[in-house]
């Protein structure tokens, strides 16, 4: 029996109780976390946000109220009114914050009661994934969540106060607008009222906050949600959260010193001393000698060895003289097996003509001077492993239509980038025995920053075989390179930056174009014609053109920030409500096939409904479907399971299917085509009664089905063109991801 709060009023948190609080009346309210009979005795942890206290209820004292608990099963929602009674010393519970005191309880109401639930907030064992998102909120009252979303809190707090002590307003721009310039694919947004035409979700505020600084706000930044369609990795997510800030009159170092205070601020917030300035490096040392624009120096830098080989020995070891050669050092290997070393191979990825020695102990053998000068370069010490990576010999085409992009240092490029990549693999593979990737508590080696500066301007694009701009059309180049421009597009660097951590890039920005000249001479260069250049960004041509301030800026990523200071996997463990890696919401269902009707208001005309449908299902189909001797069909789910349909029944020139009222989740509908094949459909239950209706109102006429739902069952009446009948149900049926 259910109970309601009534006037009672919750006085302390389930985390808050202490030894200090004995002998005073307290209520608490939260989930049942766990219930141990003992006979006599009922223990019951009940926890909230904060934590949890251990209530007890006692038969001999109190009957009635023992029983009462003794209903109480998992994620019940309770009341208790109490006193807090400080515990015996050898029965303090030392794990957890209240473990010395526990509730003797004098009421106790039942709120609500709760289903067995898929897993427990309190399970030591995980459950997959796919679980996890789908029961989204059973998951984020898990200790490990509810702390990842505070600390999120507490970070964004932090950077919020610290860039409005500094001045900075936070400025919001509009998620329907048009498209904005950083190259990934736009999610749109049809407009209903103007027929055709598409708002697009910003990929980042870039142009409102450069226009903020045309109008006055002279520093601005804003915690905002981005928007990108692009594939997704661990670290991705169709919409995630970037701490965007822009300023006027800006040096580049004055933004840095903005973005270290900031992030000094949210790592404070999470318990870190780290102390500006991040070491700089420009974006040539940093590929010469991490090959990567985004280093991790937790490792040691890669070291030129060129000097260390004589002439004959590059013959003999058929490698490129004109060529760098690089050594990488990964401390404390130790020595390697030859199953070992074989294991190194695999993990080299040369594009463009480079090559590994991952044997030291042949080179040292065969080559016993250069190897002690690598050795002493490397500042190796006996049980580092050191690998070298050269260039072959063979120079590998590289086009350069378009632009005169210097061979040798696309060349030199392939060879660090090689290199760069297997140190990488390397440090990874050998992370236990270096260490170097363990917390030590000291946030000074715990947490690497660094700026990587003068990026490239223009990046050549092997697919449209154009200079494309590196970070966006936008950037500023180098004063002193504006007259290369157009005659070696590969020499310009940008006054683009990078913020990097233990090498991975938390954020990026540059110094901007502001003058309309400029900008329409860095469009030339992409190869955009004016035409182009004014219908896509016209507006802000127009506006650079009344008076705009000098003004630079930088974007973040707060999910980043805060997966790495959170010690997270991935950025699903600190979003709330995240999407899979096929960018489908689990616990919501989106995205989902909208009616027809719906369609039709916003003027998107789809030609076969089959078409969108199968396409709108296909990631929802079995892994494999079987057609057995009786041509019933079997299907082998996601699971593992097999759900065979039971049966499809023809009456008259109209099918009926009864479908046993709550006890199937999804149809299967079987649909001949024109071209005479048989396609399935399964339509999971919560989507198909919308788009019965729409049935009826196809205006191709292709499918014409009359279709209602009566109750359970659901009769359809076919028309012209392809044949569809409903085949079966499922009643176990589980969308795949
Ligand atoms: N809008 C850029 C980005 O999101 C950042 C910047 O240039 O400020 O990458």
């Amino acid at each position: 029996m259910l109970d309601f709060l009534g006037d009672l009023q919750r006085t302390h948190r389930c985390g808050e109780l202490r030894a200090s609080q004995s002998g005073q009346r307290a209520v608490l309210m939260g989930w049942v976390n766990r219930r141990r009979d003992l006979g006599n005795l009922i223990f019951v942890d009940v926890r909230d946000r904060t934590g949890m206290t251990q209530v007890v209820f006692n038969k001999e004292r109190d009957p009635a109220i023992h029983e009462k608990a003794s209903q109480l099963r998992s994620e019940y929602v309770v009341a208790v009114i109490g006193k807090v009674k400080q515990r015996t010393a050898d029965t303090f519970n030392k794990s957890i914050p209240t473990g010395e005191v526990e509730l003797t309880a004098e009421e106790l109401r039942i709120l609500n009661e709760s289903k067995q639930p898929p897993f427990l907030p309190g399970d030591t064992i995980l459950p997959n994934e796919e679980m996890r998102l789908k029961y989204r909120y059973i998951d984020l009252r898990r200790d490990a969540m509810q702390q990842n979303i505070e600390l999120r809190h507490k970070v964004a707090i932090a950077i919020r106060s610290y860039l409005s002590s500094q001045g900075f307003f936070e400025i919001e721009t509009p998620f329907m607008t048009r498209s904005t310039p950083e190259g990934a694919r736009d999610y749109l947004v049809p407009s209903r009222v103007q027929p055709g035409s598409f708002y697009a979700l910003p990929q980042s505020p870039q142009l409102f906050k450069q226009i903020l600084m045309i109008s006055g706000f002279d520093r601005y930044f804003q915690i905002v949600r981005c928007f990108r369609d692009e594939d997704l990795r661990a670290d991705r997510q169709p919409e995630f959260t970037q701490i965007d800030l822009e300023m006027s009159y800006p040096q580049p170092e004055h933004v840095w010193e903005v973005v270290e205070g900031f992030l000094t601020a949210a790592f404070k917030a999470a318990g870190h001393e780290i102390k500006p300035q991040f070491p700089r490096m420009s974006y040539d040392q940093a590929i010469r000698l991490y090959g990567s624009d985004k280093p991790d120096m937790r490792l040691p830098a890669m070291t030129d060895v060129r000097a260390a080989f004589q002439a004959e020995n590059l013959t003999t070891l058929a490698v490129s003289s004109s060529l760098p050669i690089v050594a990488i050092r990964i401390p404390k290997v130790g020595e390697l097996s030859r199953k070992e070393r074989d294991e190194i191979k695999p993990l080299f990825i040369a594009k463009g003509g480079a090559k590994l020695f991952e044997d030291f102990k042949r080179l040292e053998k065969n080559f016993p001077e250069a190897a002690a000068k690598i050795r002493e370069q490397t500042t190796a010490e006996a049980d580092d492993l050191i690998v070298v990576v050269a260039g072959d010999g063979k120079p590998a085409e590289h086009k350069s239509e378009g632009g005169v992009k210097p061979e040798v240092k696309q060349h030199d490029h392939a060879v660090y980038t090689a290199a760069g990549l297997l140190r990488l693999a390397l440090a990874q593979k050998y992370a236990d025995r270096h260490g170097a990737f363990k917390k030590t508590g000291d946030p000074a080696k715990d947490y690497r920053f660094l700026w990587v500066t003068d990026f490239p301007m223009f990046e050549w694009d092997e697919e449209g075989k154009r200079w494309a701009a590196a970070h966006h059309p936008f950037t500023s180049p180098h004063e002193h390179d504006m007259d290369n421009l157009e005659s070696d597009p590969a020499s310009v660097r940008a006054l683009a930056y990078d913020v990097v951590l233990n090498g991975t890039e938390l954020g990026s920005g540059s110094i901007r174009i502001h003058r309309q000249d400029i900008q329409s001479k860095i469009f030339h260069a992409l190869g955009m014609t004016e035409d182009e250049a004014r219908s896509r960004f016209g507006f802000f041509l127009e506006a650079l053109e009344y008076g705009t301030p000098p003004h630079g800026g930088i974007a973040l990523g707060l999910d980043r920030i805060v997966m790495i200071l959170a010690g997270a996997e991935s950025l699903r463990e600190v979003i709330p409500f995240p999407k899979t890696a096929r960018a489908v919401d689990l616990m919501v269902d989106a995205p989902t096939p909208v009616g027809r009707s719906q369609l039709k208001d916003l003027h998107i005309h789809v030609g076969d409904l089959g078409i969108l449908m199968r396409e709108a299902w296909l990631s929802r189909l079995p892994t494999e479907i079987k057609l057995t001797k009786k041509h019933r069909r079997v299907y082998q789910m996601s699971n593992g399971s097999r759900v065979g349909i039971p049966f499809a029944r023809e009456i008259g020139g109209s099918w009926a299917l009864s479908l046993p009222e709550n006890q199937y989740n999804a149809i299967v509908l079987l649909c001949q085509t024109e071209a005479g094949g048989v396609m399935d459909f399964i339509l999971p239950s919560a989507v198909f009664s919308p788009l019965w209706d729409d049935f009826s109102r196809d205006d191709e006429g292709r499918i014409e089905l009359d279709v209602k739902r009566d109750g359970a069952t659901i009769v359809l009446q076919p028309g012209e063109g392809p044949n569809i009948r409903i085949d079966g149900y499922l009643s176990k049926y589980d969308p795949l991801i």
